[in-house]
């Protein structure tokens, strides 16, 4: 299976002076964050895994999921993580005229500030899909453009012990992880990834690891 572009070094020093990729830190904190969501199958367990050991995270939701689960979207909030903006549609913006760019990243951020009462401070592009006109127009709408460091292609269900080695290779201070609660499909099956989650987490935790969201992580850094 081919590796993630943010594993070849040189990409990801070309998108790290374009928008946020991760942090320069020396203390143990990184950032989990998770896609594609609210999904009724697998963001109800994801949140129980996370509060059983006081972990917070950053979910990046799709404005068309959030209109469909919104009750999930609050339970998310209100468990203190954070929410991010990942658009209406999961469209790749870099293909699309100023106007629908414009409309994707405002309805879904909207959406959110109507369910949670905040506007996302953050957006991810879907599938990382950005040129200037797309990233321009983030910072324009007030919304600051983020990737990860660590993308292990968990949608593509490669097998939990695949995506741990991913996240393990390339884990150091200041770190924000990729990984997927949603998908396309709403019936799409993340109990990988979630499995993943559990064992890194105490892992990570063990070694003396903060978990952290985007804003705390960020704090200070950018
Ligand atoms: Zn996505």
């Amino acid at each position: 299976m081919s590796p993630s572009l943010l594993d070849i070094a040189s990409v990801r020093e070309y998108l790290g002076k374009r928008l946020l990729c991760g942090v320069q830190t020396s203390e143990k904190r990184l950032a989990l964050t998770f896609d594609d969501g609210p999904n009724p199958h697998n963001t109800p367990e994801l949140l129980d895994t996370l509060a059983a050991k006081e972990i917070r995270a950053t979910f990046f939701v799709v404005g068309r999921r959030v209109r469909r689960f919104r009750d999930l979207l609050a339970r998310t909030a209100a468990a203190g993580h954070e929410i991010g903006n990942h658009c209406d549609h999961h469209v790749p913006l870099s293909a699309l005229p100023a106007a629908i760019i414009r409309r994707e990243i405002n309805v879904c951020g909207n959406l959110v500030a109507a369910v949670t009462g905040r506007r996302p401070r953050f957006m991810r592009p879907p599938m990382g899909w950005i040129n200037d006109k797309v990233l321009e127009t983030a910072r324009e709408l007030g919304y600051e453009p983020v990737i990860g460091s660590i993308h292990p292609q968990d949608s593509r269900r490669p097998g939990t012990t695949t995506i741990l080695r991913r996240i393990r290779r390339r884990l150091e201070p200041g770190a924000i992880i990729i990984l997927h609660d949603g998908g396309w499909r709403i019936g799409c099956d993340r109990s990988q990834t979630i499995a993943a989650v559990d064992i890194i987490t105490d892992e990570l935790l063990q070694a003396g690891y903060r978990f952290e969201t985007l804003s705390e992580l960020t704090a200070g850094s950018v």
